[in-house]
């Protein structure tokens, strides 16, 4: 993990545990709202604003009965504040089944996103597991009895969200600009995580630090 980048002339110094990097170049594809809390000087961001969310891994000993319909690899209930869940083996070639893994996703949207950290930070397993389980039981009656673990995660800022007027934030824009030896190339630049973003972002950066080195060789020789 890089815990500190320093200007040095005109490269930089990148520190990671206790190796020092000297590099021509940074591409700083971490979340952006980090860069100020590693790079001296950098003033906060204010433009950027992120969602936590809460992921759990659900162990199940066997399939759960099912109001409505067959099994599905992406499950969304209606009316419910959660995004559902991914069944890991729903796509198995396998003939017969007994355990699976569900991934259960609930991106906390509603609300301010600090309130919404400051109840994750509040509320422990017990709590999250009891509101996953009352959410998947509307679907899944009998659903505590197939379940013997469930692993939780708590994200904090886990992807980038749009306020209003995020299309034209100057901040934004002049981060994403790609000039100079640092290039910002996380997806929140792009106002919100997706993985198209992600990839577009990254392989720009790696495009543009080329062209700059192919530059500087073609100068010197
Ligand atoms: C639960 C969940 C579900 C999602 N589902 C989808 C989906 O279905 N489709 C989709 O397109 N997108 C999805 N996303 C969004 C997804 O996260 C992004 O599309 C993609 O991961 C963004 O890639 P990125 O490279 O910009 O950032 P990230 O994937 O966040 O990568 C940033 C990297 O920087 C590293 N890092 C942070 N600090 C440091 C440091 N100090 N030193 C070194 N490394 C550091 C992190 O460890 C991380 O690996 C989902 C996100 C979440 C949280």
């Amino acid at each position: 993990m890089v815990h500190k980048i320093l200007q040095r002339g005109k490269g930089f110094s990148v520190l990671a545990g206790d190796t020092e990097y000297q590099t021509e170049f940074v591409i700083f594809a971490a979340p952006t709202f980090l860069a100020p809390y590693l790079m001296e000087g950098m003033a906060p961001l204010y433009d950027f604003e992120y969602s936590p969310w809460l992921t759990a891994n659900l162990t199940l000993e066997h399939f759960p009965e099912s109001y409505g319909t067959d099994p599905t690899w992406d499950n969304v209930f209606m009316e419910s504040p959660t995004l559902g869940y991914v069944d890991a083996t729903h796509q198995s070639l396998r003939s017969h089944v007994d355990r699976t893994v569900w991934t259960f996703y609930w991106a906390l949207a509603d609300g301010l996103p600090s309130e919404n950290r400051q109840l994750l930070l509040n509320q422990d397993w017990n709590y999250w597991k009891d509101a996953i389980l009352h959410d998947l039981e509307r679907v899944h009656p009998d659903i505590r009895k197939c379940v013997s673990r469930i692993d939780i995660m708590r994200l904090g800022h886990a992807m980038a969200r749009p306020k209003v007027g995020a299309i034209f934030s100057a901040e934004r824009r002049n981060l994403a600009k790609m000039h100079g030896r640092i290039l910002f190339a996380n997806s929140d630049l792009s106002g919100f995580s997706i993985f198209e973003e992600a990839q577009y972002r990254g392989v720009h950066a790696a495009d543009r630090v080329l062209s700059q080195v192919a530059g500087t060789e073609a100068r010197t020789h």
